[in-house]
Formats: structure tokens, C-alpha cells, sequence
């Protein structure tokens, strides 16, 4: 479309009645897409209407997570994301060919996030989650300068480690002026399968440390919103694109997920 003007976001709005919300972390592989994915499909279930946004340009999984097989059409000037389990989501990895590599730099990433946001037919959402690349990169910066509203949710593990950079990745609201909505600690423990007595594979309060860290540091209240454990059936469901809070409801995950879906 060279040379047009890029669309107005419709949830850059002032008038916007949809909550959207960052999901960011420290670093790669705490279960900050699995928290996404499960977090949406939860909405939805609620009878929300949901949206994701897998903004995690170079380790998209949302598809696969969501078990979203369609891909993409165009209607006129507009895309039509794909919908599963009655969350709309769209991905870079709708766009590349088979598993191909997605090697781009700063202004792609932010006009890829530019036609995400505005190109795309959502229609009236509730909420729009964000799945954000790890740390505090340029895409992070794009969704502040695009979406200064967006709230920022962390995920981290218990680990003290991995805290410390989910803190840095939080702290970053500071100079863009958004709002933490909140810490989501994942794989918080691990149900003996035995005898039931939680193990703390990654040790312990690590989510604590990061909202209490961010209270300090933003000089607002930043909550805890809830410590997911470890469940096989978490890590299937992403495989299978049957996210657990729809597959096992019962489940603790489940029901520490939906807790905190409650709270957003
Ligand atoms: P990130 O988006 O932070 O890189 P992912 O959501 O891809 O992390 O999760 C990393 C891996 O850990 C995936 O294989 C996922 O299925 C698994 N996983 C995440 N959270 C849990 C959990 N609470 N219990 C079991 N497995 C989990």
C-alpha cells in the first residue's frame, strides 16, 4: 500500500471500550505465550469477546497453542484473522511459508505491528492480549508508542534469577508511562504426583519479589494476580492447540488461570 497513509487503530482511540493488555516477560521459555493463550481462551469461554495479538515476531506459537489452523483472509482493504476455540488471532507465522525464519529489524517489526493493529478486522473486542517478545526490545517500544494505553502484565517464574530480568522488562513502563496491571508467576510448583505436596522445581517467590520490586520502582500498586503450577497437561494442551482451561477446567492451572482472567 505504498504511499497511503497508515489506518487509524481503533484501540488508540479515546473511545475505545476494549482492554488491551502487553503480556512481557524477563526472558524466553517461562510460559509467557501459554499464559496468553490460556488466559484468552478463558475470556472467551466467559463469553468475552477476545483477541491476541502474537507479537512475538521471531518465537511466534500462539497459532499452534490456540490450535488455529485457517489462516488469514482479505475482505477489501481489510484482513479477517482466523478464530479458534472463539479467540481472533493473528500471527507473523500466518505469513511466512511453512517454518521460515522471520529475520527483520526494527521499522518492519513496527509497521508489522502497525498493520496487526489496524489493517486487521477485530471487530467489537473486549480485550486484546498482546503475546510480546521476551526483554525489552523494539516491539515492546512499539506497542507503547502505538498503543500507549495497552497495560503491561509480566510473567516470570519463582526463580530469584529470572525475577531480576522480568523486573527490568516491567520497569521499562516507567519511561513510556503504561501501567502494570499486574505479575503473573508461572510453573510456581509442582504438585507431587504421589502425594500432592507442592515442589518448588524453580524455587520460591519469585512473582512476589517482581510486583513488590515494581511497586517500588513505579511508585503505584502493582499486584500479584496469581502463581500458576506445573501441569503436564498444560504443556500438551499447548502442543495439541487445546489450551488446558477448556480441556481440564478442574484442573489447579485452570483454576488459577481463570482466576486471573477474572481480574482483567
Ligand atoms: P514463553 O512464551 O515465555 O517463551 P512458553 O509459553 O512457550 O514460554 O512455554 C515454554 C514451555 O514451557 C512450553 O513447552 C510450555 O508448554 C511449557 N509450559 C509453560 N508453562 C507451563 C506450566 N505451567 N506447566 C507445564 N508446562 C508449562
Amino acid at each position: 500500500r505504498g504511499g497511503q497513509a497508515p489506518k487509524e487503530i481503533p484501540f488508540a482511540k479515546p473511545n475505545s471500550l476494549t482492554k488491551v493488555y502487553a503480556v512481557a516477560s524477563g526472558k524466553g521459555g517461562v510460559g509467557k505465550s501459554s499464559v496468553t493463550v490460556n488466559l484468552a481462551a478463558a475470556m472467551a469461554a466467559q463469553g468475552r469477546k477476545v483477541g491476541v495479538v502474537d507479537a512475538d515476531i521471531y518465537g511466534h506459537s500462539v497459532p499452534r497453542m490456540l490450535g488455529v489452523t485457517g489462516r488469514p483472509t482479505q475482505v477489501q482493504q481489510m484482513i479477517m484473522p482466523p478464530n479458534s476455540h472463539g479467540v481472533k488471532v493473528i500471527s507473523i507465522g500466518m505469513f511466512t511459508e511453512g517454518n521460515a525464519p522471520v529475520v527483520w529489524r526494527g521499522p518492519m517489526l513496527h509497521r508489522a505491528l502497525q498493520q496487526f493493529l489496524a489493517d486487521v478486522y477485530w471487530g467489537d473486542l473486549d480485550v486484546l492480549l498482546m503475546d510480546l517478545p521476551p526483554g525489552t526490545g523494539d516491539i515492546a517500544i512499539s506497542v507503547a508508542q502505538l498503543l500507549p494505553s495497552a497495560e503491561i502484565l509480566v510473567v516470570t517464574t519463582p526463580q530469584q534469577a529470572a525475577a531480576e530480568v522480568a523486573e527490568r522488562a516491567g520497569a521499562i513502563s516507567a519511561q513510556t508511562h503504561q501501567t502494570v496491571a499486574g505479575v503473573i508467576e508461572n510453573m510456581s510448583y509442582l504438585p507431587c504426583p504421589h502425594c500432592g505436596e507442592p515442589v518448588d522445581v524453580f524455587g520460591s517467590g519469585g512473582g512476589q519479589t517482581v510486583a513488590d520490586a515494581l511497586t517500588r520502582t513505579l511508585g503505584t500498586s502493582v499486584p500479584l494476580l496469581g502463581q500458576v503450577p506445573i501441569d503436564v497437561r498444560l504443556r500438551e494442551g499447548g502442543d495439541s492447540g487445546l489450551p488446558i482451561v477448556l480441556d481440564d477446567p478442574d484442573a489447579p492451572a485452570s483454576k488459577e488461570l481463570r482466576s486471573i482472567a477474572d481480574k482483567l
